[in-house]
């Protein structure tokens, strides 16, 4: 049951202690696939994580940091500082409210401030609150594609054909590994290393891939976040902190 469709009674009578905050983006995603693909991914693999935590899930956050992506309209980003205060607020809310944890799903790979913003809320807050997040790279999904990706490639595609096939435009897929390194994204727009705004093969997509690519990211989130709070959990004061 995804909680925000809930009566704020009933999450009273359910009172849950975890928070889980999927976090998506509005991005070019190549030629054939939708902008909302990471938002599309957020929404599915938060309810899913959601349900298995028991947890009180938020809709997913459709708009982050995407700079990397401009040069086609249809990328839609905020400042850093707007995302890392956004977030601080939002996560504040929660724990004025009684939460005491909290999981941000971090569905698109240049969330980078979400490691400042974390570490931050943790060292300040932890035991009263604490905070784990995920980003795609924390989901190993060797095991179940053909090829190794970045952006609109073979994972990305195949979770959209599961989750919305009909946004999907295969007939305009275009597979493309660009030279430059991932850290060039610092240096100059995606377009600079791949002219189609494609990371890897997208052409090797299957819905089936797709399927089992979100039962196993629901696996590690799940796994990530418990361990992530069992650490946090217990720790001792070492020295001037207990950070
Ligand atoms: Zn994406």
């Amino acid at each position: 049951m995804e909680t925000f469709k809930m009566t704020a009674d009933d999450i009273c009578m359910m009172d849950p202690e975890l928070a889980i905050i999927p976090v998506g983006s509005l991005e070019q995603h190549g030629h054939h696939l939708p902008i909302m693909t990471d938002w599309a991914i957020a929404t599915e693999l938060g309810k899913r994580v959601a349900e298995r935590m028991n947890a009180f899930l938020l809709p997913a956050f459709p708009i982050s940091t995407c700079r990397e992506h401009m040069g086609k309209k249809g990328s839609v980003w905020m400042e850093s500082t707007t995302f890392y205060q956004m977030m601080y607020d939002v996560i504040m809310s929660l724990k004025e409210q009684g939460f005491k944890r909290v999981g941000i799903i971090i569905t698109h790979g240049g969330v980078f401030i979400a490691n400042p913003l974390v570490r931050d809320l943790n060292a300040r807050f932890n035991p009263d609150l604490q905070v784990a997040f995920v980003t795609p790279d924390s989901i190993n999904v060797e095991s179940i594609t053909e090829t190794k990706g970045l952006h609109a490639d073979e994972n990305e595609t195949s979770q959209i054909l599961a989750i919305a096939p009909e946004t999907v435009r295969m007939d305009k897929a275009v597979d493309y590994m660009p030279e430059t390194p991932r850290s060039y994204l610092n240096y100059g727009s995606i377009f600079r290393a791949s002219p189609d705004g494609v990371w890897g093969y997208p052409t090797k997509a299957t819905a089936e891939k797709g399927e089992r690519i979100l039962e196993l990211a629901t696996e590690t989130v799940v796994n990530e976040f418990n361990k992530a709070f069992e650490f946090m959990s217990n720790k001792e004061k070492i020295g001037y902190s207990d950070f």
